[in-house]
């Protein structure tokens, strides 16, 4: 250990690791051993006051306390000490446009309106190669500025925004699932393709980047209004002629939107059931939103292994509803669900403040979610409604390493509060009420150091490091 490289938090960017080279983190950190959702949250955590995260060749290599790792380092090991601090899994966003990032915030619209007036106008700029590739650099930047180190995004209908996106991601070293936007109706005409194109252009952005880096494929019919049935069916036979490809869509979001789908396709049984009679519903599907489902429709999701992504300052920002997560998870059929942002109807791209905005739904809708919870389906929960589990969403050993380090003195606020917590629980309860990209301090992607924020004053004697 005396030979290891000890640098504090706050230390200039890394340089990628030499094959083979190792870095650790340490500092208080918390994961999950179980799904807090199906145990008591106390069963589920895993809290380590000094931890040290042993990361090598991209992976968590070793987790645990740090007087019992340190002895066992190389002595060439880089230490990156983060006091003050609590080390999480790196945050997923299972549903998001990055495309819509220049109308983020436009208020004033329900979402069908809010759809042609903003998001449409956002996406036909992708058209342009230059404009796609800033859009895609300024997106994932700002994700890893909020601790995502995996998310699943919408492209435009155009191929060439999904391989701006992919090629950012890639090189940034992210995990990130993608697809161009399927649309053959009911959309701007710059905006359409056919069944046969769309068909043809997700197969050629799949070769392309399907399973390269950390990268995976997902088809991408924007939702059932914009595709005809013959759409729906390329989009199914695209997922049966190609192993571990996503399927990601919107279902069930509002009321309008819903009876819209009714008489498009009156044949279906409801709106799961037209994506179902197209293949389009199993286990590495991910809907956005699913408001306005009923116990059936929520058992088949479960039956399917599907997952739904809850976005709740979209829905909110929209006015879309509120997501009934208590019946989601109702025993003993508990449904895969994660939490998303849905930039642009979504208002922000930090996940604290996401599960603050999904705590507040789960308030209406008489459900209460726990902060223990809340951090879960924007982790482990997050990785598991990805098909993902064992892979990304935890600190432990074979993971990813891609964690990110929140700062428990962010604010003045923060540091004034954190002293006052009197368990793990009330602090994550606080980190994600008052937490925003100010709360993380750094992002670690694939073992390298992908974000750092700068050190802001601190306030004399704030926030206090044993959280029990
Ligand atoms: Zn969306």
């Amino acid at each position: 250990m005396t030979a290891a490289r000890v640098r504090a938090g706050g230390a200039p960017v890394i340089a990628p690791a030499a094959v083979g080279s190792v870095t650790a983190l340490r500092g208080a950190a918390m994961t999950f051993a179980a799904d807090p959702f199906a145990v008591a949250a106390a069963d589920a955590l895993v809290y380590e006051p000094d931890a040290l995260v042993v990361m090598r060749d991209g992976r968590i290599a070793a987790f645990g306390p740090a007087a019992a790792l340190l002895p066992s380092l190389p002595a060439a090991a880089t230490v990156v000490r983060y006091p003050n601090a609590l080390l999480v899994p790196g945050f997923i966003d299972a549903h998001v446009h990055y495309a819509q990032l220049p109308v983020i915030g436009a208020c004033g619209r329900t979402l069908l309106d809010w759809l042609e007036a903003h998001a449409f106008v956002a996406e036909e700029r992708c058209a342009d190669p230059v404009f796609a590739a800033a859009a895609a650099g300024a997106y994932l930047d700002e994700c890893l500025r909020q601790g995502i180190t995996t998310a699943a995004v919408y492209g435009t209908v155009h191929p060439g925004s999904v391989d701006a996106l992919f090629a950012a991601a890639l090189e940034r070293g992210m995990r990130l699932i993608g697809g161009k936007a399927l649309m053959d109706r009911h959309a701007p005409a710059a905006l359409l393709d056919t069944a046969q194109r769309g068909y043809d252009e997700s197969k050629a952005l799949i070769a392309r980047w399907h399973g390269r880096g950390r990268l995976a494929y997902a088809v991408t019919p924007r939702f059932a209004p914009t595709s005809t049935p013959a759409q729906l069916a390329a989009a199914g036979a695209l997922l049966r002629e190609h192993d571990g490809v996503y399927l990601q869509t919107h279902l069930a979001e509002t009321a309008d939107e819903i009876r819209w789908v009714q008489q498009l396709f009156p044949q279906a049984r409801d709106y799961l059931d037209v994506y179902a009679r197209h293949g389009l519903v199993g286990r590495r599907s991910v809907f956005g939103h699913g408001i306005h489902l009923d116990d059936d429709a929520w058992q088949r999701i479960f039956d399917a292994g599907a997952a739904v992504a809850h976005c709740p300052t979209s829905n909110n920002f929209l006015g879309s509803g509120h997501f009934r997560l208590g019946d989601a998870k109702r025993a003993p059929r508990r449904a895969r669900v994660a939490l998303a942002t849905d930039v642009g109807g979504g208002t922000t791209l930090s996940m604290l403040a996401t599960m603050a905005e999904a705590y507040k739904v789960a308030r209406h809708t008489g459900f209460g979610l726990g902060p223990e919870q809340a951090f879960w389906l924007a982790s482990g929960g997050g990785a598991d409604a990805l098909d993902l589990t064992g892979t990304i969403g935890g600190l432990a050993p074979g993971h990813d390493a891609d964690i990110a380090v929140l700062d428990l003195a962010a604010t003045p606020l923060l540091a004034y509060r954190m002293p006052f917590c009197e368990s793990l629980s009330e602090t994550l309860s606080v980190l994600m009420m008052l937490g925003d990209d100010r709360a993380v301090r750094a992002t670690w992607v694939a073992g390298r150091l992908a974000h750092e924020r700068r050190q802001p004053k601190r306030a004399p004697g704030g926030g206090r490091r044993d959280l029990r």
